[in-house]
């Protein structure tokens, strides 16, 4: 993953704006997360207070394992005992997260909290994990056991020996007759999990969703990994969190249930999440309730959206303006996708309309006048030349611009070099017929006037998308007319 974040225009030479470097990371084959945080000046820069200081945090728990072993089963009877639990009148809603408390520990005596996520199908987590945000303190791995170890339990250990997340296994469905449990523990054993059993540092605890037998355990044991976790987050300044989930409730509009993990989130709040902003109307727990301020680790339902936002979006707090500004710039880094999409697309139709043809002139020719057409049919080129500030931009800007186009046209880089566009340049442009391209460097009076009057094209730009955007378009101009 590359992070990058929203500086000026680029001007030195490593100092890339967020575009440019997200265009030039997707030109790589990546897939750039754009670090927004930039954006926001109104926090102080930040104070890395001592950890253990901060206060503590719930733990983010996800409940994992083969279909059918009981991950459902089990959330439910751990969501309904949490609310016969809890104070009376709460209704349970599924919000993808609740709340889950634990008895108060003799040493500290504070009340703590388990935020469970119960995300059908765990999207949000793999959303999340996509972008490389792990959310998730610890897993609880369910094994059902009057089933073993199944293919989706296999997955998990695998995810789990490559994450550095805390487990927990639950060998689920002991009320079952006949039930060996001892068995799955050493199957477990052989697939690679650690128990406690056998000297490793993997908990298991024998539970059963059903009667709700060994829940209490569980919930213990979870507690005391996030005690040694230690989880702690910063209350003060920034906002951060992620959408658990989002749907159109009725009267509420757009509600996205959000998972804070740093800062506090209240009413009144400018949020921004994807494409999606907004000023927080509502926060409600799990039980409906109304919450005044959602802490780190907190699961809660934000009303006041403008549009939904999608599950497994980064949430952020911010000015109203800085919001805005994220937004638009957002907006334009969508647009600007869709364009690219759309070039692609216009390049597969292109290409599938050549094949098409391919064929069916093979019918009909030899495949040596084939061969000839071929020759004759080479691409067209846009060839470039690129001028710019420093040699580093020079070769992002060519690595930019290389290869747009398709079979029929595409373009091609015949000088790269640093400093303003000279005579010379204009001039070896004409040569081949080319097109000059002035990234952050200038084009002099007199150098424009010769390119006139050699008609010899030039675009200049300080970003590099613009570039990218002309030169397209110009490639476009060189294929064949739609007909
Ligand atoms: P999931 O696919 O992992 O979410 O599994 P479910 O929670 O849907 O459970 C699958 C089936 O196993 C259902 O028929 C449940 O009633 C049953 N089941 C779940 N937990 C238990 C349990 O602890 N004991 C017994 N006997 N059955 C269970």
């Amino acid at each position: 993953m590359i992070r990058v974040g929203m500086d000026a225009e680029a001007s030195y030479d490593y100092l890339l704006t967020s575009e440019y470097a997200s265009l030039l990371a997707m030109e790589f084959g990546w897939n750039p997360v754009v670090d927004d945080e930039a954006a926001f000046d109104i926090y102080p820069p930040p104070s890395h207070p001592e950890p253990s200081t901060l206060p503590i945090r719930p733990p983010v728990v996800t409940i994992m394992g083969h279909v059918d072993h009981g991950k459902t089963t089990l959330l439910d009877t751990l969501r309904s005992t949490s609310v016969a639990k809890g104070e009376a009148g709460g209704i349970t809603q599924h919000i993808g997260a609740f709340s889950v408390p634990v008895p108060a520990s003799g040493s500290s005596g504070d009340a703590r909290t388990i935020t469970f996520l119960d995300t059908p199908g765990h999207a949000a987590f793999s959303a999340m994990r996509a972008r490389g945000a792990g959310v998730t303190d610890i897993i609880v791995l369910v094994v059902a056991a009057d089933d073993g170890i199944m293919p989706q339990t296999r997955e998990v250990i695998e995810l789990i020996n490559k994450e550095k997340v805390s487990v927990v296994v639950a060998i689920n469905k002991i009320d079952k007759p006949g039930v060996e449990p001892s068995k799955v523990e050493t199957a477990l054993l052989a697939a690679g999990v650690q128990l406690e059993t056998f000297g490793g540092d993997i908990p298991s605890v024998q539970v059963s969703g059903i009667t709700g037998q060994g829940l209490d355990q569980l919930v213990e044991t979870i507690s005391a990994l996030a005690e040694m976790q230690d989880l702690r987050a910063e209350r003060e300044g920034l906002v951060q969190g992620y959408v658990i989930e989002s749907k159109v409730q009725k009267g509420l509009g757009p509600v996205a249930t959000v998972l804070v993990l740093r800062g506090c989130l209240k009413p009144t709040d400018h949020i921004i999440a994807g494409l999606a902003n907004g000023k927080v109307r509502l926060l409600h727990d799990s039980n409906g309730k109304p919450v005044k301020v959602a802490y780190p680790g907190m699961a809660v339902t934000v009303s006041g959206w403008k549009v939904l936002p999608n599950a497994g979006d980064e949430v952020l707090k911010g000015s109203d303006s800085d919001i805005k500004k994220a937004l638009a710039n957002r907006e334009r880094m969508a647009d600007l996708n869709a364009t690219l999409g759309d070039v692609e697309l216009l390049n597969e139709q292109r290409r599938q309309d050549r094949d098409q043809k391919e064929k069916e002139t093979a019918a009909t020719k030899a495949s040596k006048e084939l061969e000839e057409d071929r020759k004759e049919d080479g691409p067209k080129e846009l060839r470039l030349i690129i001028k710019a500030d420093v040699s580093g931009s020079a070769e992002a800007v060519a690595g930019a611009l290389q290869g747009i186009g398709n079979d029929i046209a595409r373009t091609k880089i015949i000088a790269t070099a640093v400093g303003d566009v000279t005579e010379s340049d204009v001039m070896r442009a004409k040569a081949a017929g080319g097109l000059i391209v002035a990234f952050s460097v200038g084009v002099p009076r007199p150098v424009q006037s010769v390119a006139a009057s050699q008609h010899v094209p030039w675009i200049t730009s300080t970003i590099i998308y613009r570039l990218m955007e002309d030169v397209t378009a110009k490639v476009i101009e060189l294929l064949p007319p739609i007909v």
